[in-house]
């Protein structure tokens, strides 16, 4: 028997809010003090009242119009109640019946076309405060509580049980981050804790209409995990049921170093939420003017920007997905190239040069120190200017990574780079064609190999002329003179 997996996630994102969801507080947890950005409301103290953040209920908005959402127009907070140590008031403000956006879709590539996924809702609630398990010097386990993070705007995005592997799923998640990132609603960083999912796995006989019993899979901290815990959650579901088993509905946990899902509560232990209006906070109202002005301020898509990066700048689909993937990367490429007045032809041909150069060596460059472009010192402008003396042949391609990393360590120039070092590409034969002479004069058998026909001789003395030269001659201006002597001896 065929099986199909059937995978919908979950995904949780902290807002970049100024204050948190419902008073004050600085949203910006992750550098202060344990529980130094706290105040009544968060901390939950009797008698306080919750405010809404209007800027949270934007960020809503406007994932719900990036996600192709329908808004309500009318929405209400619930409370939704369960006991933890981290829930400083014994109940979360969220949305149940009334999220702020629903009915979207985002797309996946499957059998080549792109799929819609359905997003069945976004809604805005608040985070919870962080424990942290501890031992002493005895082994007694304790544990610390940092309420900094409670009350800090948290937007759950729902999706549909559309995606079918673990691939669409990462593909999913990529997106879906790429899209908060654009419109700049959260950090959307899984490392920080600001961007996490759960997903929601069941398999089916191929064919069946029917889904099969879920499984919800929590505590994934990275895209990998994701991945390789729906691979191994599929597997163990398939492998049972062909056993003759039953998937029991339950919620399990990921174990990264043994690289298994682990059950943590069953379907008798699930939770009763006993949701109810939220009566300390008016409903909000959503005119269609407010969510008019929103749409109108909201950036291009990052679909939308690949396709006009292939149209514009002729730019291969590889080439353009590379740098529209981050918006930073893709507005610093695009700064880049219109730093020039140039059109047609010319415009394609420095838009490659500059891609060439963001997508493989600054790419190297940024990874290595873990920044993003906008932290980096290079400028968009930087990068223009080397490209004009590469183009000029000023300096050579070797050359250009040199000064693309010095440029990268001290934010210099290009051109002071290139003073700095002495740099310079030999264009001139007058100056090379020592160099040549001495290769050919020091390799008598490589000269022999070509004029008995060994044409690839030719590389190898290409090499030899670049190593008298220091790597300065021009390889173009090399092959010519190179060609030019040995035909002489034929
Ligand atoms: P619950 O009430 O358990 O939270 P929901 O119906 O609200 O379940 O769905 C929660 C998530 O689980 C959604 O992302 C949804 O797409 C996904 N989901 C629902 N049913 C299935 C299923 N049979 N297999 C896989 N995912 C599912
Ligand atoms: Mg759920
Ligand atoms: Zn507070």
């Amino acid at each position: 028997m065929e099986w199909e997996p059937v995978i919908g996630l979950e995904v949780h994102a902290q807002l970049l809010t100024k204050s948190k969801m419902f008073c004050t507080c600085p949203a910006n947890y992750q550098d202060s003090p344990p529980n130094s950005t706290v105040c009544p409301v968060c901390l939950a103290m009797p008698g306080v009242l919750p405010v809404i953040n209007q800027q949270a209920v934007e960020f809503v908005i406007m994932t719900g119009l990036a996600l192709n959402c329908s808004i309500a127009e009318n929405v209400e907070f619930d409370r939704k109640s369960y006991s933890y140590p981290d829930l400083m008031k014994g109940y979360q403000i969220s949305q149940w019946e009334n999220p702020i956006s629903y009915d979207g879709w985002l797309t996946v590539e499957r059998d080549g076309v792109q799929q819609k996924i359905g997003v069945t809702r976004a809604h805005l609630e608040e985070d919870v405060a962080k424990l942290q398990h501890s031992r002493d010097g005895a082994g007694e386990g304790y544990a610390l509580m940092d309420v900094n993070r409670a009350g800090v705007p948290l937007m759950e995005v729902v999706g549909e049980p559309d995606l079918r592997t673990a691939d669409e799923a990462r593909e999913y998640m990529t997106k879906l981050r790429s899209i908060l990132r654009y419109i700049g609603v959260s950090t959307a960083d899984m490392d920080q804790g600001s961007f996490r999912c759960d997903a929601n796995v069941s398999v089916r006989p191929k064919g069946s209409t029917e889904y099969g019993t879920k499984v919800e899979v929590k505590n994934m901290n990275s895209f990998r995990s994701v991945h390789d815990s729906i691979e191994y959650e599929i597997e163990r579901q398939i492998k049972l049921l062909e056993g003759g088993g039953r998937v029991e509905q339950e919620t399990r946990g990921w174990d990264e170093n043994r690289e298994v899902t682990v059950s943590q509560r069953s379907k008798e232990y699930a939770n009763d939420y006993r949701y109810l209006p939220e009566p300390d906070l008016p409903p909000v109202l959503i005119s269609r003017e407010w969510v008019g002005e929103l749409q109108s301020k909201m950036p291009e898509m990052p679909v939308d920007r690949l396709a006009r990066f292939q149209n514009e700048y002729n730019l291969s689909e590889y080439d353009a997905s590379l740098l529209v993937s981050a918006k930073s990367t893709a507005d610093f490429f695009e700064d880049a190239v219109k730093s020039r007045a140039l059109d047609g032809d010319a415009v394609a041909k420095r838009a490659k040069s500059l891609a060439n150069l963001v997508n493989s060596e600054l790419a190297r460059l940024l990874n290595q120190s873990d920044i993003e472009v906008t932290d980096s010192k290079v400028t968009s402008d930087g990068l223009a200017e080397l490209v004009d003396l590469l183009d000029a042949r000023t300096i050579s391609s070797t050359q250009g990574k040199e000064v693309l990393e010095a440029m990268f360590n001290t934010g210099d120039a290009p051109s002071k780079v290139v003073e700095a070092k002495g740099l310079s590409q030999l264009t001139d034969s007058g100056a090379i064609l020592p160099a040549v002479q001495e290769a050919l004069a020091s390799n008598p058998q490589a000269v022999e190999d070509y004029l008995n026909g060994k044409e690839t001789a030719v590389k190898f003395l290409v090499g030899q002329v670049m190593k008298i030269s220091k790597g300065k001659a021009d390889p173009a201006m090399v092959n010519t003179l190179l060609e030019e002597q040995l035909s002489a001896k034929k």
